[in-house]
């Protein structure tokens, strides 16, 4: 099973539990993806929104 964790905080991404949906998939220009828990969205929803590259975080 892929184990998905969060790119900012490391948290593991359970695909079973209700919480799963609240995280946040972002794609990089080169194309990986990556995935946010919903604590880091919250706290990074303005830079997600400004695309504010994450070295600015
Ligand atoms: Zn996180």
């Amino acid at each position: 099973m892929r184990v998905d964790t969060c790119r900012h905080c490391g948290a593991t991404r359970d695909q079973d539990a209700a919480s799963a949906v609240t995280w946040v998939r972002e794609r990089d220009p080169d194309g990986r993806e990556h995935w946010l828990c919903p604590d880091c969205v919250r706290r990074h929803v303005r830079d997600i929104e400004a695309k504010l590259s994450h070295e600015w975080w």
